[in-house]
């Protein structure tokens, strides 16, 4: 019997865990911070990976990290997150450290493995995963593949252009779904609306939150309801687009966005039935939210290296 190690290096936590074959509870487990804006944080994800080492045959370690990286030769480019991470070969690192191959991917990407492995999109062979959080990312499966890309960085569903002209995304490009349906992105279209002089029970900050923005939709808030609607409408715009490239008959949203329910999803649904191409993507096509909550990146991670093994 052999082992699988599953790392998830997130932006606040670096986590590790160990799986037997054909389960997806860990029988160990490390958390540590990642600290990801100071120095040594390799040794920290070595040191946590040691720290669970089991005394049992590993046959591989899955990483799901923040992007932009290369999957086919395990580096990450460069990472907001992770600042000394530039060209940085961290799967070649690990496996010659532990002596046992390691498998990168995106966390997104990992995500959207997870669910379909072992989430809400079990028994599905065509897949969208969309995670709306701080950020938006995506991952695909197609015809029972993960889909990667030439350069390994394919299924960047957030950063699809959905107006050429629109606003910053966190990437530094114009007019992505990012720029229009993340929390940020609400809280930015609140803040220059009450700028512009729209009465509500908001205030303008810097650190509004899509939550609080949900809050005060819920008692009736005027602008705040509008945010949700524009950012709905948006987000059915770019479904519409992903059902026309990848005729998927599941997608799934994740992230913290998509908890606030009606208010995003009511006016997604009208826009995704106005803007899609032709109605019968939308026959049995299933919209439903995540399973695997927190655990998505981890067991995304399992499943990769699960994968690469057989
Ligand atoms: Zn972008």
């Amino acid at each position: 019997m052999s082992l699988t190690v599953a790392v998830d290096i997130g932006g606040t936590h670096i986590r590790v865990a160990v799986y037997e074959p054909d389960s997806i509870k860990p029988i160990s487990h490390e958390r540590t911070r990642s600290l990801a804006r100071e120095p040594g944080v390799y040794d920290r994800l070595e040191q946590a990976v040691e720290a669970v080492w089991p005394k049992e045959k590993v046959s591989a370690i899955g990483i799901a990290s923040p992007g932009p990286l290369d999957p086919h030769t395990g580096t990450i480019l460069a990472t907001p997150n992770i600042p000394e991470w530039k060209n940085f070969p961290v799967a070649p690192k690990l496996a010659q450290h532990f002596g046992v191959p390691v498998h990168l991917d995106n966390d997104a990407n990992m995500a959207g493995l997870a669910e379909w492995q072992y989430g809400a999109g079990k028994g599905h062979q065509n897949l969208v995963y969309l995670t709306i959080s701080t950020g938006i990312g995506g991952g695909v499966i197609s015809h029972g593949c993960l889909l990667q890309g030439f350069h390994g960085m394919g299924a960047e569903l957030g950063h699809m252009i959905i107006d050429a002209d629109g606003p910053l995304c966190g990437c530094g490009k114009r007019g992505h779904v990012e720029s229009f349906c993340s929390g940020p992105a609400i809280a930015r279209y609140v803040n220059e609306q009450l700028k512009a002089g729209q009465t509500s029970t908001l205030q303008m900050q810097p650190n509004l939150s899509a939550l609080q923005i949900a809050e005060a939709a819920r008692a009736g808030d005027a602008l705040a309801i509008s945010a949700f609607e524009r950012a709905g409408h948006y987000l059915g715009v770019a479904v519409a687009n992903y059902l026309a490239i990848f005729d998927p008959s599941i997608v799934i949203f994740g992230g913290g966005v998509s908890q606030v329910g009606e208010l995003l999803f009511k006016p997604f649904e009208e826009s995704l039935r106005e803007y899609t191409f032709h109605p019968h993507y939308l026959d049995n096509l299933v919209i439903t939210k995540a399973a695997l909550g927190d655990d998505a990146g981890l067991l995304g991670a399992l499943a990769l290296a699960r994968m690469k093994s057989e």
